[in-house]
């Protein structure tokens, strides 16, 4: 039953920062850099990742059952669903500027790390979005009806109602939230592999 997902090249966006020397920058950046929805606080660069399910989507049988009274009980599964995934990566960028020579190789090491950063989040929200898609393939409706044909649109109301009850509402957007929030708690928002300009550096 292939449920699948299509993701697009992530967009990469910048935001000019300012300043002549890296501490003057790193305050600019405090300041000015985008915010983290989950910690409320600015943050030097942010990603963004959003999926949606293209509408129509098909189930199929996956159990069909007669009583003896006639009455069948029908299960359906998803067949085919397809979700789009998007990702922005917004990067601060130097502006004109007056950095020194070590400082500029500082910021451009930093810049990388930063980058390598933002990137991991998009390999893990891609993982994560595999699991996601194998729980919607192990997901089932079931309902009981005295025709096979009302059976199975019962059964595909109640498969409507499981994913609705377990992704919409933001419920899902929700999850991916939190598992950014998890991989940044961890890697300390990349400080832990270098993403941390050394604003000690004339
Ligand atoms: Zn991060």
């Amino acid at each position: 039953m292939p449920i699948t997902i299509s993701y697009t090249a992530p967009k990469l966006r910048y935001y000019t920062v300012a300043g002549d020397t890296l501490k003057a920058i790193e305050a600019f950046m405090k300041r000015k850099g985008p915010v983290d929805p989950n910690e409320g606080k600015r943050m030097v660069a942010m990603t963004y990742t959003g999926q949606g399910i293209v509408p129509k989507w098909t189930h199929g049988r996956s159990d069909l059952h007669r009583a003896p009274n006639g009455e069948v009980t029908c299960s359906v599964k998803v067949k085919d669903m397809k979700f789009v995934a998007r990702a922005v990566i917004l990067l601060p960028k130097l502006g004109s500027n007056k950095l020194s020579p070590a400082a500029r190789k500082e910021w451009d090491r930093f810049f990388r790390k930063l980058k390598a950063h933002e990137l991991k989040h998009i390999a893990v929200y891609r993982g994560f979005m595999h699991t996601v898609l194998d729980e919607i393939g192990r997901l089932e409706g079931s309902a009981l009806a005295k025709t096979e044909a009302a059976a199975e649109k019962a059964a595909r109301a109640d498969l409507e109602l499981a994913i609705r009850l377990n992704y919409a509402g933001g419920k899902l957007d929700k999850r991916i939230r939190q598992m950014h929030h998890q991989f940044d708690k961890r890697t300390r928002h990349g400080q832990r592999s270098g993403a941390k300009l050394n604003t000690k550096i004339p």
